[in-house]
């Protein structure tokens, strides 16, 4: 996962500031890729034994409105992770006109199949067909026992109440990326740009409760939210002990932004001309960081993993077992 000696380094040091000459070290890098894949093998044998008990496999049935490329790899990805962790998953496709009835009517029909225990729809929805989506009407129909992708209000609600249901898939993934790298943020200062409802604001909320998935380590953290009208925002950067960037600007993030020995978490997937970039400048990054996830490999296949793991969690909650 990540090299021995650097690992033992982070987790006596969890995310006190390291002196100049540690920082000066090429920060640890955090695999996202290997953490995925470890998680995703657990899951296998969860959904083995539960198969095993009886119950029918989990069932994730995945939404595509249009025919978005970046969308279109999304599902296939998913509805292939699903099929390694034994995991039915299914993909309902509609044309990108079919408009806001239709799809609120396949969710009411995907609410009340009892053979699917989680709904997701690929998001965004598309535009420029002529035909407009109320996105957040359509998030809102998915029934809360059923929302794999944690955004209903509900579930929001209970996780900001500190009993979460389901965790919102990318920052649980963050989560599972510090505690398995035995990266502690308690008691520590934490900054998260971006305030989005699916990354920035779940993010702070989860690393600011009293506990999570990974234990007390990986939460209890003086959390600060940034976005796009923070003053300041490079001293803002500068004072935390744990960076996490979702912003969805190249590289925005830059070297002299990072306090040295901080831990930075790239969220961000930017295409630029053929490469994906995340919203750290990496290079800059990495020799002021003490650990840092790359982008791509990094954040991005913890997503799936969690989203798989939801799925079992919400066919366990729905069938009492
Ligand atoms: P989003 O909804 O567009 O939110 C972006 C946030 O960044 C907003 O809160 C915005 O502030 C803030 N921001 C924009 N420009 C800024 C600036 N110059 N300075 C400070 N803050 C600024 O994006 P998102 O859905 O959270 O996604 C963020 C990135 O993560 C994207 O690159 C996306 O592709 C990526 N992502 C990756 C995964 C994964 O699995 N790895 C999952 C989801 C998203 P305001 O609120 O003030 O506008």
């Amino acid at each position: 996962m990540v090299n021995p000696s650097a690992d033992h380094r982070l987790a006596e040091q969890g995310c006190d500031e390291l002196t100049q000459h540690e920082a000066n070290m090429t920060a640890v890098i955090l695999d996202g890729k290997q953490v995925a894949a470890e998680i995703r093998a657990d899951l296998a044998k969860e959904v083995a034994d539960f198969v095993a008990g009886g119950a029918p496999p989990p069932c994730l049935a995945a939404v595509l409105v249009g025919e978005d490329p970046a969308s279109q790899v999304y599902v296939r990805n998913k509805a292939r992770a699903c099929e390694k962790a034994g995991i039915d998953g299914r993909t309902h496709r509609l044309p990108a006109d079919a408009g806001q009835d239709e799809l609120m009517a396949l969710i009411a029909e995907l609410n009340t199949d009892t053979n699917v225990n989680g709904i997701l729809v690929q998001l965004p929805l598309p535009t420029g067909s002529g035909v407009e989506y109320d996105e957040r009407e359509i998030l809102d129909a998915i029934d809360p026992l059923k929302d794999v992708d944690a955004f209903s209000p509900v579930n929001v609600g209970l996780l900001m109440q500190g009993r979460p249901r389901f965790l919102p898939c990318t920052p649980h993934g963050i989560v599972q990326l510090l505690g398995r790298s035995n990266l502690s943020v308690a008691g520590k200062k934490v900054c998260v740009v971006g305030r989005s409802d699916i990354v920035g604001k779940p993010m702070a909320m989860m690393l600011a409760q009293k506990t999570g998935s990974c234990g007390p380590d990986v939460a209890n953290a003086t959390v600060t939210i940034a976005h796009s009208r923070t003053a300041n925002l490079a001293d803002v950067c500068r004072d935390a002990d744990c960076l996490i960037a979702a912003i969805g600007r190249p590289e925005m993030i830059t070297g002299d932004m990072i306090k040295p020995g901080a831990i930075v978490i790239d969220v961000g997937i930017n295409r630029v001309g053929d490469k994906l970039v995340g919203d750290v400048a990496f290079d800059q990054a990495k020799d002021v960081a003490s650990a840092i996830t790359p982008v791509p490999g990094g954040v991005g296949p913890l997503t799936i993993a969690m989203l798989l793991h939801n799925t079992l969690a919400a066919a366990k909650l729905q069938s009492g077992r």
